[in-house]
């Protein structure tokens, strides 16, 4: 081998590496920002009383976290450890305070659920959080909804199929504006309620949760590495139901705006 080949070989060498690295998934910053052929959108959700948004990495949601609706659903509240899945950042339908936004009724299903549920959203990270820790991670809280093709999730969890049709799917995420713990503390006791056409649908308070905030953080921190812009979806009480075209959900947390969608 020559030298000229030798040096070849280990530039190409130092290439792959710098190619491999180039490959994972950093995101590029304002400084360093790869070329690309098109743009991806990123998502914000709007942070209250101030000029920033916040820029969602992941949205999880925890399964089956209040009692009743986990008996609803066909399981036993007493046993189950808490469970989590995934939705695309661009679920996130961001609903302004104070407007009810256009909520398209999606495709596919004949039962399309609500699910109202508290927010966390996480300005930290890091992995085996201790739950006396884990709200030190939490930003803030917002109203959300975690809308759901029943019957997709349902007949796909009967075949023992991944249900994540009948979850993560286009704007399955509506979330209002998310409020800072520096301005409004934790959320861990008030009324949570839903209703359609002013009837009230679902009723509870945020301490019938089975797993708190700082436990659903920790918990999820032993499957995943946890980072700034995460958010947790917290779980829904009973009572969930279908809506159809023309119906109005009004959502309500004591300490929160509420947050309203028509489903169109
Ligand atoms: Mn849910």
């Amino acid at each position: 081998m020559t030298d000229m080949s030798k040096r070849g070989l280990l530039q190409s060498g130092a290439l792959m590496t710098a190619g491999a690295v180039v490959g994972c998934a950093t995101p590029g910053t304002a400084a360093n920002a790869p070329v690309t052929p098109f743009t991806v959108a990123d998502t914000y959700v709007p942070i209250a009383g101030s000029a920033e948004m916040f820029p969602v990495r992941r949205i999880y949601c925890i399964g089956r976290n209040y009692a009743a609706h986990a008996i609803e659903m066909g399981s036993d509240p007493s046993r189950e450890s808490p469970f989590f899945f995934q939705k695309p950042t661009d679920a996130i339908q961001v609903v302004p305070p104070g407007k009810v936004a256009d909520h398209p009724y999606p495709t596919l299903t004949k039962n399309y659920h609500y699910e109202v549920e508290l927010v966390a959203a996480l300005s930290k990270g890091g992995r085996n959080i201790p739950i006396d820790k884990a709200l030190d991670l939490v930003y803030g809280y917002a109203l959300g909804l975690d809308m759901t093709r029943r019957d997709l999730q349902r007949g796909m969890g009967d075949q023992k199929k991944p249900w994540e049709i009948g979850k993560s799917f286009d704007r399955s995420a509506p979330i209002g504006p998310i409020h800072k713990v520096a301005q409004t503390g934790h959320y861990t006791k008030g009324a949570i309620w839903l209703k359609v056409n002013g009837q009230v649908k679902q009723q509870a308070t945020l301490n019938h949760m089975i797993w708190s905030v700082a436990e659903q953080v920790s918990k999820l921190s032993e499957a995943f590495e946890l980072f700034p812009g995460d958010i947790i979806y917290s779980g829904t009480p009973e009572n969930v139901g279908p809506v159809v075209k023309g119906d109005v959900i009004e959502c309500h947390i004591d300490g929160l705006p509420e947050l309203s969608v028509k489903i169109v």
